[in-house]
């Protein structure tokens, strides 16, 4: 069986920045099961695995705008410090959730002066060029309830 739509497919992965730092991944978890074709995965990501078959290998590279995007300017904005109202201390590199207009996300604090706070709510690997050496150690077919649901049950997906 190869990868292909309405398949679950089981990857082993790490996932590398430009300079080589290791971002993430899968060494000493279970392998990453997602349904293929229902956007679980970046699309860069998911368009290289179209075809592979158990046991192959790969190392994909996957600029900004088939990973998290492009890093949006108008995302890092100014906000009044007062708006920060029972966070006693306030330091770059702090995480907040914060309400915008596409829902709540996780925002940095990436400077601060005595009147305002800037905070980022760019995604973290926006803007950045993605590396993933994937081995690919599972396909099956997904089953009915997985496809409506849009996501991969089991030991290694949902549990609900
Ligand atoms: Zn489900």
């Amino acid at each position: 069986m190869k990868i292909a739509d309405q398949t679950v497919v089981l990857i082993n992965y790490t996932l590398t920045n430009n300079d080589g730092e290791i971002i993430d991944s899968s060494q000493g978890r279970s392998p990453l099961a997602y349904l293929h074709g229902a956007g679980n995965i970046i699309p860069g990501l998911e368009n290289a695995l179209i075809g592979k078959d158990i046991g192959e290998e790969l190392t994909v590279t996957i600029p900004p705008a088939e990973a998290y995007g492009e890093l949006d300017p108008e995302m890092i904005q100014p906000v009044p410090r007062d708006r920060f109202g029972g966070v006693e201390t306030i330091e770059i590199g702090m995480q907040f959730q914060a309400n915008t207009p596409q829902g709540p996300r996780i925002v940095r604090v990436v400077a601060v002066d005595d009147a305002n706070v800037t905070i980022d709510a760019n995604h973290p690997l926006a803007g950045q060029t993605l590396n993933f050496a994937v081995s690919i150690v599972g396909i099956r077919q997904a089953t009915p309830e997985e496809l409506s649901h849009g996501h991969v049950h089991g030991p290694d997906g949902h549990h609900h």
